[in-house]
């Protein structure tokens, strides 16, 4: 094709601009969004930071170029932020956090001038912009150039309709008065059989009383530009999260969709097969090795990796374990049974490799939906944000996982409860075995669900017809 006529059928194309947060767990399943978008024919432009370009470009793959572009807008540097840093991944504490958040809203201007380049002339100006939760200052200036906001949160549409009720009714500060930490807490809109405590309440909320705050503030000012927007994309599907669409839609004004168009990790393509750990799960028999990552964001304190690490030794089963500390050194005898990873891993493969039989998780929202899709259940260990609710979600809601056991939050949990909690998950009990079973079955409903006629293809067609409809 002529270069003139290339040109015109990118004009015809239907352009959807995405702006991930830039942490890798907000990033990854937007990615997988545009892989998606563009397998239907759409353009898509995304944009981020000179920083987080690289990370992009190499998780996108060939098929994709050039319906996808990356545009990079400059990362302010700013105080107390560590110079080059420009993912809260690479932050050295989650103090850090609000001042990261600050110097995103500083990328508004650069957006401003990016999004008159985009909507200069365009016969055909983008359907919307998909932009993440954190990122609320997108709201106004997407409103300026008439152009639908969709947000993004990275959570399941169970976890946010929950935190959109605890936050705006508080139920949870009658417990909190009390002094009582485990008084049964039940979230309006919920069934009475779902009941929390206060450590399933993420911090942000516990503290949504002290209006002095400054993270308080910023986020009822990130929230408030949330309930606002044209609409939301979940990464979730009808079977896991469907009974909760309703109420969280119930929270937003203006009639604002949620539409589930996930898992969005089974639209990618699959990644580095070159990787050691992949070669070294080859060796090893079906459902025998157990992969065990907290995420990108949580500091493991190194007494709790020592037990982890004597844990799994006791379980008696193979592991694959990607450790985030730098400094913290196993003992030799623990690379006896297992494989130590500090680098990146392709979790993904690692998850859907014949050889793992169970997952030690953080509960990410990624990570559980990964876990899910290939079949594999989950030993649930929840730490920050809204990972107890969907620890609470795969447990008692999916049946597909077992707790870790043997501790309050935040407190360190014992190598006897590590090593009871991995037998249990790799099928050794009763409650292993209905998880493992859970699993299969969600494996088969995910894939299902993105398969052409599924409820998530379905969403993803009817969303974009109606961005078309307000676009016309
Ligand atoms: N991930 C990966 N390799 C790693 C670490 C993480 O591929 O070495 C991916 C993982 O597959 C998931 C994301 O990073 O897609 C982490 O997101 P999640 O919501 O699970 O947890 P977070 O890191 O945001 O707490």
């Amino acid at each position: 094709a002529s270069a003139a006529g290339m040109a015109a059928q990118e004009t015809e194309r239907d352009h959807v601009v995405i702006f991930p947060f830039m942490a890798k767990g907000h990033t990854i399943p937007l990615l997988h969004l545009a892989v998606a978008l563009s397998a239907r024919g759409l353009r898509v432009t995304l944009v981020t930071t000179p920083a987080n370009s690289p990370f992009i470009r190499h998780h996108l793959p060939s098929c994709c170029h050039p319906a996808v572009d990356i545009l990079t807008l400059p990362f302010p540097h700013i105080d107390p932020l560590p110079p080059g840093v420009e993912s809260t991944d690479g932050l050295p504490s989650l103090d850090l956090y609000p001042a990261f958040l600050h110097a995103t809203a500083l990328l508004r201007r650069p957006l401003q001038h990016l999004l008159t380049r985009l909507l200069g002339g365009a016969a055909r100006p983008p359907l919307c912009l998909i932009s993440d939760f954190f990122l609320g200052w997108t709201l106004p200036l997407c409103r300026r150039f008439g152009l639908p906001r969709l947000v993004f949160h990275g959570m399941s549409a169970f976890s946010m309709a929950l935190c959109k009720s605890l936050w705006v009714h508080q139920p949870h500060f009658t417990s909190a008065a009390s002094g009582d930490h485990r008084l049964p807490i039940h979230v309006p809109g919920t069934p009475p059989s779902l009941l929390l405590t206060l450590t399933e309440v993420p911090d942000a909320i516990r503290n949504a009383a002290n209006t002095d705050d400054p993270v308080t503030q910023y986020l009822n000012e990130l929230v408030d530009s949330d309930i606002s927007s044209w609409g939301m994309v979940v990464n979730s599907f009808a079977k896991v999260d469907g009974d909760y669409v309703r109420l969280l839609e119930s929270f937003y004004r203006g009639g604002a969709r949620a539409w589930l168009v996930g898992p969005l990790s089974l639209f990618a393509a699959p990644e580095s097969h070159a990787h050691e750990c992949l070669k070294w799960l080859d060796g090893k028999d079906r459902g025998s090795v157990v992969y065990v990552s907290f995420g990108t964001q949580v500091h493991v304190p190194e007494t709790q990796l020592d037990e982890v690490a004597h844990g799994l030794v006791q379980s008696g089963h193979n592991f694959v374990w990607v450790v985030r500390s730098e400094s913290w050194v196993p003992p030799d005898w623990v690379e006896k049974r297992g494989m130590i990873v500090r680098d990146w891993v392709p979790q993904r493969d690692i998850l859907g490799h014949v050889a793992i039989g169970g997952f030690v998780s953080h509960c990410g929202w990624n990570s559980v939906l990964e876990s899910l899709s290939v079949g594999v259940p989950i030993l649930t260990w929840p730490m920050i944000a809204e990972q107890q609710l969907n620890a609470k979600h795969v447990v008692e809601l999916l049946g597909a996982g077992v707790r870790v056991g043997g501790a309050e939050a935040g407190e360190i949990i014992g190598r006897e409860e590590v090593a009871k909690g991995v037998k249990e998950v790799m099928g050794g009990g009763e409650k292993g075995g209905k998880a493992r079973e859970r699993a299969a079955e969600l494996r088969r409903v995910a894939a299902a669900a993105v398969a052409e006629g599924g409820t998530s293809d379905r969403a993803l067609e009817e969303l974009l017809e109606e961005l078309r409809r307000a676009n016309s």
